[in-house]
């Protein structure tokens, strides 16, 4: 059977392309792993004749050429901290970044843009352009991994993976199997979604959770993500540290560091009586300033200071840099000044308009 014309964003789109093959379990399993591991479908040293259907052979070659497609190079940009960045351009020609980490980890984009606008990222500022498929997001790992090793996978990239739920499990559920990658170094990172706590003890499955706070204020919080679902900070935790439990991971709240809006007294206070007790890592990250929105970084001392603070109190608390700060380092820039040298100035400073509200009331947001 030919297998020309077909495509596929979904890894059951490739499996039932194999089963159509005549591919048997097995076979589909080998292929999946090869391609997700970035090795040659020739690999081992068993001769494909001797154990796979002739039509299936056939198609190899094209099917990894496919494989192989799913997303090209548009631009690497290497960070003196060792990690990269990288613009891939999918299939339709809509980019995504996905950064190769320092200690063998990659980021994983699960969509183009993002719907919850979290005022501080440029990936929020252009809405939901089209949802990452699930082979596109393993295609982001196979990538990374013909550039260098792959022992982590962390969607923290562009977009909420709990907005693409189904996509971004059966990714995680291919890369904690054939993928190689052990199940709590897949880090599924959220604002909180009901349903995310729902599914997640659900799958064979279970990658370790990163609970994206940046306010213990329900109120601020709100501000800051603006279409997070409604899910108050007590009720995050409280769901977050279920999970928890059930997996034996901790839970790894991030924290994004915004000068004299969460970085307050106030917020410090607030962190210690909600996590105070519970299975939990506090992952603070200094914002990583942009021209084009109007946040500060708080100083690397004032940070230092607030994790050691957290500390003596109870709180196990890690103060980080987004990797490849020097390269455009914050979520959604390096697509931002792709679309902006191709469609000029103008488009940009329309996009802008949605964080006026807090340059305009800042008492609000204080
Ligand atoms: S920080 Fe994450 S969740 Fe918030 S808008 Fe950006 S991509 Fe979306």
């Amino acid at each position: 059977m030919s297998n020309s014309g077909m495509t596929f964003q979904l890894i059951s789109e490739i499996r039932n392309q194999l089963r159509c093959l005549g591919a048997r379990p097995a076979h589909e399993q080998r292929i999946l792993r090869l391609w997700s591991q970035a090795k040659p479908q020739n690999s081992g040293s068993r001769p494909l004749e001797s154990f796979m259907p002739a039509g299936l052979r056939q198609a190899l070659p094209e099917l990894s050429d496919k494989l192989a497609n799913l997303l090209r190079l548009q631009s690497a940009h290497p960070a003196e901290d060792g990690s990269v960045r990288w613009l891939l351009a999918l299939q339709d020609g809509q980019t995504v970044e996905t950064v190769g980490l320092p200690r063998d980890g990659v980021c994983v984009s699960s969509q183009v843009g993002c719907a919850v606008g979290c005022v501080f990222c440029m990936t929020g500022k252009e809405g939901l352009i089209r949802q990452v498929g699930s082979a596109e997001m393993v295609a982001q790992v196979a990538f990374a991994r013909l550039h260098r090793p792959v022992k982590k996978v962390v969607f923290m990239g562009m977009g909420e993976p709990a907005h693409n739920l189904d996509n971004v499990l059966e990714a995680i559920d291919l890369l904690g199997t054939v993928g190689n990658i052990a199940h709590k170094s897949l880090v599924f990172s959220t604002v909180g979604d009901a349903r995310v706590f729902e599914r997640l003890p659900l799958g064979l499955v279970k990658p370790a959770l990163a609970l994206s706070l940046h306010s213990t204020r329900a109120d601020l919080r709100v501000q800051l993500l603006p279409r997070a679902p409604k899910m108050s900070p007590e009720e995050l935790i409280e769901a977050a540290e279920i999970y928890a439990q059930q997996t034996g991971y901790p839970i790894q709240y991030q924290w994004t560091l915004l000068q004299g809006v969460n970085d307050t007294e106030e917020e410090i206070e607030g962190i210690v009586r909600l996590l105070k007790g519970k299975y939990a890592l506090m992952n603070m990250i200094p914002y990583n300033a942009v021209d084009d929105l109007p946040f500060k970084r708080p100083s690397w001392e004032r940070a230092a200071e607030i994790a050691r603070t957290l500390h003596r109190r109870g709180i196990l608390t890690k103060l980080r840099n987004s990797a490849g700060q020097d390269v455009e380092g914050g979520c959604g820039q390096l697509r931002a000044r792709q679309i902006q040298a191709a469609a000029g100035e103008s488009q940009l400073a329309n996009a802008e308009k949605p964080i006026h509200f807090v340059k305009a009331k800042p008492a609000t947001v204080l």
